[in-house]
């Protein structure tokens, strides 16, 4: 069976660490674009995709990568979103789309929006997704399948680039949603900004005690602590970006949150079983929710990618039949 005419002709990638090399890697797989044109902020890295070959061309400059591109996806840590839009601006070609995939779509929305000029399309994306490491030899062409990506155009966007662009991700493997970026920051907030912090400051915790030794938290982290040192080990850049640009929601959940932990420090403090008891048996559901929808395999390595995730029903471009 042939596969569909490309969704569009130069895809031009600025940043090309672990997410920006795994649109590379997919879109070169599933045919979804003619050429790629990447660049990078870095000579080592410029050097590195040309090395690996992710790239038809690997360019010096974010101008000379946007020419004559139809779609331009920005791929680098949130707080260099509005440098990069400035460079780009004077050198979109009319017609053009403009996304990223930062983590925090309000901040970006702001940013980025103001220095586009008329007739480019813009379709801020975030892809659900991703790991703890970084750089253009971490991505792989799988990173998207199975995951979400979540859209949030501005009010006035051309709902033809919007589609187009869900297209795009639709063809990587990923599912495709739509809401305002406000209510994005919010969600995201809870499900990643938080457990990140709490993940940061649980690793900062242990390393800090004196009456248990180094040696002893590494030994004995199956317990626990070793799915949050994953979690811990994410990139510092991105994730100092994602607690700048996002505070006002991050404080909100953080209020909750705080009031949950004195809630059940004061259960463990008064004996209280029948309130530790409910809690946890409440959490337990939800764990079994995200088991049942797919978004996690019941292995208990909490967070990481499996080979034996269900990701059935597989997008298209995946289906047995377009290989034949
Ligand atoms: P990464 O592997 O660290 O790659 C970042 C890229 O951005 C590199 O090419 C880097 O260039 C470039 N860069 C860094 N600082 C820059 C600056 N100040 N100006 C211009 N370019 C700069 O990061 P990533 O994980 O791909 O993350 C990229 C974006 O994806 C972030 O906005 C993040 O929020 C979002 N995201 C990440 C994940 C995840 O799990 N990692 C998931 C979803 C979305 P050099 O290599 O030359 O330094």
């Amino acid at each position: 069976m042939t596969r569909s005419a490309p969704l569009f002709n130069r895809l031009a990638l600025i940043g090309v660490g672990l997410i920006g090399s795994s649109i590379a890697r997919a879109a070169r797989a599933q045919g979804v674009v003619r050429e790629i044109v990447a660049t990078a902020r870095s000579a080592a890295t410029r050097r590195r995709v040309s090395e690996i070959g992710i790239a038809d061309q690997v360019v010096e400059t974010n101008a000379a990568a946007v020419a004559g591109a139809d779609l331009v996806i920005v791929c680098v840590p949130v707080g260099a979103c509005a440098a990069v839009a400035q460079q780009i601006g004077p050198h979109l070609a009319s017609g053009a789309t403009v996304s990223d995939v930062g983590s925090v779509k309000g901040a970006v929305l702001r940013d980025m929006a103001p220095h586009l000029p008329a007739g480019v399309h813009f379709v801020p994306a975030h892809p659900v997704a991703g790991t703890e490491n970084s750089g253009p030899d971490a991505g792989f062409a799988e990173l998207f399948v199975g995951r979400w990506c979540i859209l949030t155009p501005p009010d006035d966007a051309a709902v033809a680039a919007v589609e187009r662009v869900a297209a795009f991700w639709r063809a990587l493997g990923a599912n495709v949603e739509t809401m305002p970026a406000a209510h994005h920051d919010l969600v995201l907030a809870i499900t990643s900004h938080l457990p990140h912090l709490i993940a940061y400051t649980i690793v900062g915790t242990a390393d800090e005690l004196a009456e248990v030794t180094r040696s002893e938290v590494l030994k004995f982290s199956a317990g626990g602590f070793r799915d949050f040192t994953r979690i811990a080990a994410s990139d510092p850049t991105m994730w100092r970006d994602v607690f700048l640009t996002n505070k006002t929601a991050v404080l909100e959940m953080l209020g909750s949150f705080n009031e949950d932990l004195a809630r059940l420090t004061r259960a463990i403090r008064r004996g209280d079983g029948d309130a530790l008891f409910a809690h946890f048996t409440r959490t337990r559901a939800i764990r079994r929710g995200i088991v049942e929808i797919g978004q996690d395999s019941p292995a208990p390595d909490f967070g990481r990618s499996h080979p034996d995730l269900p990701i059935d029903p597989l997008p298209r471009p995946y289906a047995a039949a377009d290989d034949s």
